[in-house]
């Protein structure tokens, strides 16, 4: 959730940490959600840090999949 210039952890609510315009690497999603769904026409969007994805992704079923980056952006 972005504040200010803050960005804080929608689940923890820890504030990411920052290097001049550059915040700590963490997962942004940002939904649209679309026709024939319950929140049809709603945006959402979320900041999720390093930390809570990991305790999210250990409740997973099936694992993410993972590959290597050819090209670091
Ligand atoms: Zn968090």
């Amino acid at each position: 959730m972005k504040k200010n210039d803050q960005i804080l952890c929608n689940c923890c609510g820890k504030e990411l940490s920052r290097q001049g315009s550059r915040y700590e690497d963490h997962l942004h999603i940002v939904k649209s959600w679309g026709y024939l769904s319950a929140q049809d026409g709603i945006v959402e969007e979320m900041d999720i840090c390093p930390d809570c994805l990991e305790k999210w992704k250990r409740t997973f079923v099936i694992a993410s999949e993972k590959h290597s980056q050819t090209e670091l952006l």
